[in-house]
């Protein structure tokens, strides 16, 4: 069957159900806008059981309802790395004293450029209230996901995630797309190692070896907290989709 989308790193088909779509993770790696490119082994499977830990993690159950994915990139900092470093002339490690959130506006022809609030509501990306719910959603998303990397012996850095709005109510926006070392900086929380796609922007090597290491960490520690928890020390989100006014 032929994709009605393909991107760098996903491609999607449909289903019997018009609302539902069935996503493939890819095995291509990308890097600078697709300028360095290559293929691992495993990848799209790796990448995908974790964002499925991830998400179930967050418990926002990765539903298979068609989004369409708003045009931003909502990225959150909680140490300097990346671009970040370099537009900024931060040493790459300098924490933060609150995590940063920021938009990119997804475009490659653009090259993804850095924007704010009033950029993206003149470009028809998001309401202002929309921009203050992503932001709101990606602090606690940060919330919960600094706990568990950490459980498993991993600082989370920055990560991107992105959202979508429902097809069958485009009023309605929830947390999509996946959450993994492809769209996080993760490093060991004792050695400092890069366990993450900088691997591969920096010619690390053994890129696929940190990945395996990361999804069965999160696995061994995602086994302590089965999903009627209750108990568990991870802050549950209270929602991820926008209460449309
Ligand atoms: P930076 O802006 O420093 O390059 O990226 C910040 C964080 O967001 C990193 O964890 C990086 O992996 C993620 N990120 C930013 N833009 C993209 C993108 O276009 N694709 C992917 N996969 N991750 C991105």
């Amino acid at each position: 069957m032929e994709p009605i989308y393909e991107g760098k790193a996903k491609r999607l088909y449909t289903t019997d159900n018009p609302n539902v779509l069935r996503m493939e993770y890819k095995d291509d790696a990308t890097a600078g806008n697709g300028a360095k490119k290559a293929q691992f082994e495993n990848k799209g499977r790796m990448n995908k059981a974790i964002t499925l830990v991830i998400y179930r993690m967050l418990e926002n159950p990765p539903g298979r309802k068609k989004v369409s994915i708003l045009p931003l990139e909502v990225i959150v900092r909680n140490i300097a790395a990346g671009s970040f470093s370099r537009r900024m002339g931060v040493k790459e490690g300098t924490p933060f004293k609150k995590p940063i959130v920021e938009f990119s506006y997804k475009d490659d022809s653009l090259g993804d450029p850095f924007i704010n609030d009033d950029y993206a509501r003149e470009m028809n990306s998001a309401t202002e209230e929309e921009c203050a719910f992503l932001k709101n959603q990606a602090r606690i998303v940060n919330d919960v996901l600094i706990d568990f990397f950490k459980q498993a012996g991993l600082t989370l850095v920055d990560f991107k995630i992105e959202f979508g709005r429902l097809a069958e109510d485009p009023s309605q926006i929830v947390l999509a797309d996946e959450i993994s070392p492809d769209t996080c900086r993760l490093w060991d929380i004792k050695t400092g190692e890069k366990m993450d796609k900088d691997r591969f922007r920096q010619d690390l090597g053994n890129v696929m070896e940190a990945y395996e290491e990361v999804l069965s960490r999160l696995q061994n520690k995602l086994s302590l907290f089965p999903p009627s928890h209750g108990s568990r020390s991870f802050r549950r989100p209270p929602f991820f989709i926008l209460p449309h006014s």
